[in-house]
């Protein structure tokens, strides 16, 4: 699934289309394409996850999902959710989320909560984390409302750069490892936005994906579906801490938050035909803090096939694959 810094990415290889007007709009989204054609597009916005083409209008929300993909003046072989026809070009996206977003995208949009945009408030961030003792580091770090643009990657690194194991609690984090946190996902986001335009994002990688960790020589722990998120984690027994004792909270609550998106946003944004709340850590953000929603993640996959290993664990992966 593409972390935050890939969607500053994909917003800027679409610049060329910024101030065109759309000429044709079409696709399998379940959007009125009818008002799209005819518009200006006024900018070309990121929020986390979310691409934000803003028109005169309207805004069009993409969420890619976890396997959606675009492309740019060139087409697959699959039937786009949306495709959109410029004078100089097409902008087409697969197998994503598509939602058209009324009004202004400042009364939708809190940007201090994007981990990618200058708005970015490291203090705000704090003060949402503060409100979540029980929260798993592991969950906090894949919680859009708490970083909004952080992924599996962005977790797994970020843990294991400042040594703390992804089951400790929040609350349990002295003051300047929470803070030491919230920097680290900020640093370690723009790294990730540097090293991927270079095309040595993976190379990089010092936990995700990692076999052996590299400060202390020994095997990784790996886990298919760690904590409530149900995502893969990849961390040290020996350098990495873990602070408070979870293991209860782990085996009690089933798992809710992720970034595998089924449509759980439609609560959260002003999206068409539904109430809108403005999304930020007031009333919006926290009554949508873990939105029902059908659709699951990878790790909520895995954890269907694995069931043996949800939580976590270091012995081998499952049989199963
Ligand atoms: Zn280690």
């Amino acid at each position: 699934m593409p972390e935050g810094p890939s969607i500053v990415i994909l917003r800027e290889e679409v610049a060329a289309f910024a101030g065109r007007t759309i000429e044709r709009a079409e696709g399998s989204a379940k959007i009125d394409m009818s008002r799209l054609a005819g518009q200006v597009v006024r900018g070309f916005h990121s929020w986390g996850k979310h691409f934000l083409i803003e028109l005169d209008d309207v805004s069009v929300r993409i969420h890619l999902l976890l396997f959606g993909s675009y492309r740019i003046n060139e087409r697959k072989d699959a039937v786009a959710r949306l495709s959109l026809g410029f004078a100089n070009g097409e902008l087409n996206f697969y197998a994503c989320s598509v939602q058209l977003i009324e009004g202004p995208l400042d009364a939708t949009y809190d940007w201090s909560m994007d981990l990618m945009s200058d708005a970015w408030s490291p203090r705000a961030a704090l003060k949402r984390l503060r409100a979540h003792p029980q929260m798993l580091a592991c969950d906090a770090l894949l919680d859009q409302t708490l970083f909004a643009g952080s992924g599996n990657i962005i977790k797994n690194e970020v843990l294991f750069r400042i040594r703390i194991h992804p089951l400790s609690l929040i609350g349990e984090l002295p003051a300047a490892k929470l803070r030491e946190l919230v920097h680290e996902t900020r640093t370690y986001s723009f790294e990730f936005l540097q090293w991927k335009r270079e095309g040595t994002l993976k190379a990089h990688w010092l936990a995700h994906n990692r076999d052996i960790c590299p400060r202390c020589k020994i095997p990784f722990s790996k886990a298919k579906a760690l904590g409530r998120s149900k995502r893969r984690a990849f961390f040290c027994l020996r350098c990495q801490k873990r602070y408070g004792d979870s293991a209860q909270i782990v085996a009690d609550e089933p798992g809710a938050v992720d970034e595998g998106e089924g449509g759980q946003w439609s609560g959260l944004v002003n999206a068409v035909g539904s109430p809108p709340p403005r999304w930020s850590p007031g009333t919006g953000g926290k009554a949508a803090h873990f939105p029902p929603y059908g659709g699951r993640g990878v790790g909520a996959q895995m954890a269907g096939r694995c069931r043996g290993l949800v939580g976590w664990t270091t012995a081998p992966p499952c049989p199963r694959g």
